[in-house]
């Protein structure tokens, strides 16, 4: 193997140097979608020199919605993936570097933190932003995957609005189901929720709620086997009752609310997470268990997964980033 340095400066003179399969940076980002090209945009600002791994989907779960019509700032709405290409030329404009690669291990028990980048390079960071998003859970059907973004999706506020006075379906039991249905009554003409026991996980007062809509119809005991549609998007769903009867349902729309898996297992057990997973963050900043390692987005966010929350909290662990480096100073 053969080793070298080099020092890669960039446009404002600060560096980041490289040994061989080694590379120091001052700013790690992982993850691209608004969070973490937020907090890019704002660390290159601050001079830090990022470095940003865009992960498993570059630009994140927007690249799979189509119509973003709730992000301040675009009154005629914006494709999910163009905003996200927007976002990547702005955070490039300043200086981020961003490179194609998945993090695949992490030792972040001292610092410099040293990540993995596809199970080859190694990348010691000064400060490490963890923005790597969540990731919905489907059902797995083929036919969900053949209509995602044509009928098929797993945010209601995103994409609810394009369903309106027509007829759809939530999947799921749990606090988001019932949020979900409950946001869709609103705009839809009737919402079947298909949940697969004969009972609600979701709060009791989001039960209450759901049960007393007149416009939802809970499907108790019901199984998804098919969605169905054709060329111009969802046409309905075929589901399974408890006594082994098929059911059909005239739909346009199909919303999974079955959970989401934040995608933090590499940092754990040295960064703190609640029992699904979302790294826990000091409330009010975006600082973990481990100085020096910031989180934003919705890997640490269970609540709002937005796009527009996500963006505010990258610029949060931006600011940290660089109070936290002016504090301890760094070695780059
Ligand atoms: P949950 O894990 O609580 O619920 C998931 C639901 O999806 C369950 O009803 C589960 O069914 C169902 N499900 C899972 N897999 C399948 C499948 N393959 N087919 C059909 N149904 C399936 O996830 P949530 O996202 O609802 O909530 C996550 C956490 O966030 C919870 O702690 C929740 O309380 C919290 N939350 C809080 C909110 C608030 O406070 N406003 C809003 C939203 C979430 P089963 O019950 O049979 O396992």
């Amino acid at each position: 193997m053969s080793f070298f340095k080099t020092m890669e400066p960039n446009e404002k003179g600060s560096t980041n140097t490289s040994q061989g399969n080694i590379e120091h940076v001052k700013c790690l980002i992982l993850g691209s979608g608004p969070a973490g090209l937020t907090a890019a945009i704002y660390a290159s600002r601050a001079n830090l020199s990022p470095v940003l791994y865009e992960g498993m989907e570059p630009g994140g779960q927007l690249t799979t919605t189509t119509d973003v019509e709730n992000f301040p700032g675009y009154p005629e709405g914006i494709k999910g993936p163009e905003m996200m290409e927007d976002l990547k030329k702005q955070a490039l404009r300043f200086g981020a570097d961003i490179r194609f690669g998945l993090a695949t291990q992490a030792d972040i028990s001292h610092r410099p933190f040293k990540i993995t980048i596809d199970e080859t390079k190694v990348i010691e960071a000064e400060a490490l932003i963890i923005s790597t998003g969540a990731t919905a859970q489907y059902l797995g059907l083929e036919s969900e995957e053949r209509f995602k973004g044509q009928g098929v999706s797993a945010c209601a506020t995103c994409d609810g609005f394009f369903y309106r006075g027509q007829d759809v379906a939530v999947v799921g039991g749990g606090d988001t189901a019932t949020e979900e249905a409950l946001y869709l009554s609103g705009l839809c003409r009737k919402v079947y929720l298909i949940v697969r026991k004969d009972y609600l996980r979701a709060s009791k007062v989001m039960q209450e709620r759901v049960l007393n809509t007149a416009n939802i119809e809970v499907l108790f005991g019901h199984v998804t086997k098919e969605i169905v549609g054709n060329d111009m998007g969802v046409t309905g769903a075929i589901l399974t009752n408890s006594k082994g009867e098929e059911v059909n349902i005239n739909i346009s729309g199909f919303f999974t609310a079955i959970g989401h898996k934040p995608n933090s297992d590499i940092f754990k057990p040295a960064l703190h997470t609640d029992e699904v997973g979302y790294i826990k963050t000091i409330p009010g900043s975006s600082k973990t268990n481990i100085p020096g390692v910031f989180a934003c987005g919705d890997v640490q966010d269970p609540h709002y997964r937005q796009a527009i929350t996500a963006a505010g909290s990258g610029c949060m662990a931006a600011i940290d980033t660089e109070r936290f480096l002016g504090e301890v100073g760094s070695h780059s």
